[in-house]
């Protein structure tokens, strides 16, 4: 038997054989996904592992109820942020020690951003070095702490924004300190060549920091190869790690003794339980910390990076561009007509793993998705956000999807005037 190639599936009955032979089809029995739901927003708030309930439960009655203080060295919570980040390190091309999973995205940019300044302003030419390039479309928070960061310095520092990948090349030069950028766009899912930047940040002697909020466990990322500096990411979007689990911060080892940050505090320090009053940095990647864990949270995480012990980055891409090339094709030979507008790259080597489509009514759509079980997301200006996790996303999954959007904007069942939640 022959499958029709995945963008010529034209019945569910296509789409079901592709499950069929589909060699990760057996992740999706590791999470517990509500029935009737279309979970197409792992890209935001990844499902829940089935065994991140017990975890839970364990680290709660016993580590927290009985054994009490003494699981900080029983249990291991002391070295938590150090052991989650060695299990992560793989998926994004890390070595051992140069992860630590710890406070929020926004922060660790705060301290990799500073301490990256740092670094540039001790250059010979270092003083002429006060430009941070970014790009508008950037994630908000990414923008504003770097705002907030740099008037609160008060040294003349600037960030400068492009408006498309294009301009990058012009606009990194002689004055760049730090370029700053998310590796796949949260907006339209394009994916810039992490390499190839990195080489061009180099080239200007800058520093480059990359978000992979939306890369990690999403698509292949090698920060080794690349000879990246810094990283940043989420767990709790697609590595699965909770609603609000700690983020990751990676730092290349070459510049783990020049690095200082400037939240320095006691989990950072060389030796914490000295109780000493003047502070000296830890060795490593371990001076990217600065205060105690939240260690429930943090707990969860390792149910999240257990769903990738049997599967690679590589064999999760493959799935990944299926399934977002079908839902592409299926999308537009459907739902033609009513004025869809595709924002996401064609171009396999440009593409995340999310599709966004612009939609006059985008926010009214979405809502009516979801109140049929589809659950995708919204964001600003009248994008439909549609994330396909390979992990537990099937085919059948994407033409039912499509199914349900074809209806309502053949019935008009949205809401053209729907009030928005306060979280889209
Ligand atoms: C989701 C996301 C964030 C979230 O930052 P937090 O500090 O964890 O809230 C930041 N940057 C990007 C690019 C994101 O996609």
């Amino acid at each position: 038997m022959s499958l029709p190639p995945i963008t010529h599936c034209t019945t569910r009955q296509d789409c079901l054989e592709h499950d069929r032979a589909d060699p990760l089809a057996g992740l999706r029995d590791q999470f517990d996904l509500p029935a009737g739901v279309i979970y197409l927003d792992g890209n935001s708030l990844g499902a829940r592992p089935r065994a991140a309930l017990q975890r839970a439960q364990q680290v709660i009655a016993q580590e927290w109820g009985t054994d009490l203080i003494r699981s900080w060295n029983k249990a291991g919570w002391f070295d938590l942020p150090l052991r989650l980040g060695n299990q992560l390190a793989r998926l994004i091309g890390a070595g051992v020690d140069e992860v630590v999973i710890t406070d929020s995205i926004s922060i660790n940019l705060f301290k990799l951003l500073a301490g990256a300044l740092e670094m540039q302003a001790a250059l010979p030419d270092g003083a002429q070095r006060k430009v941070i390039v970014s790009e508008r479309d950037n994630f908000p928070t990414d923008l504003y702490m770097a705002q907030g960061l740099t008037e609160w310095l008060d040294r003349g520092y600037r960030i400068r924004l492009v408006d498309s990948p294009q301009e990058l090349a012009t606009a990194i030069d002689a004055e760049t300190a730090v370029v700053m950028l998310t590796h796949v766009n949260y907006r339209t899912g394009h994916q810039y060549d992490l390499p190839a930047v990195t080489a061009l940040v180099h080239a200007q002697a800058a520093l480059v920091i990359w978000d992979l909020a939306h890369s990690a466990g999403a698509v292949p990322v090698d920060l080794q190869a690349a000879q990246a500096d810094f990283a940043v990411g989420c767990t709790y979007k697609y590595l699965n790690g909770g609603p609000g689990s700690p983020a990751f911060a990676w730092m290349a080892p070459r510049h783990h003794a020049a690095f200082r940050q400037p939240l320095s505090g006691w989990w950072s320090h060389q030796a914490p339980f000295a109780m000493q009053p003047g502070y000296t940095a830890a060795e490593g990647i371990r001076r990217m910390l600065c205060g105690t864990q939240p260690i429930v949270s943090l707990a969860l995480i390792e149910c999240g990076l257990a769903t990738f012990a049997t599967t690679s980055m590589a064999a999760l891409r493959t799935k990944s561009l299926a399934l977002t090339d079908l839902f592409i094709a299926l999308v537009e030979r459907r739902c033609a007509g009513h004025g869809l507008a595709l924002i996401t790259p064609r171009a396999h080597h440009e593409r995340g793993s999310h599709v966004s489509f612009v939609h006059p009514h985008g926010y009214g759509v979405m809502r009516a998705l979801i109140a049929r079980g589809v659950i995708g997301d919204y964001r600003e200006p009248g994008v439909i956000r549609f994330g396909f996790t390979p992990l537990y996303i099937g085919y059948a999954d994407v033409w039912d999807a499509v199914e349900v959007l074809r209806q309502i904007l053949d019935d008009q069942e949205y809401d053209v005037a729907a009030q928005q939640d306060a979280v889209t």
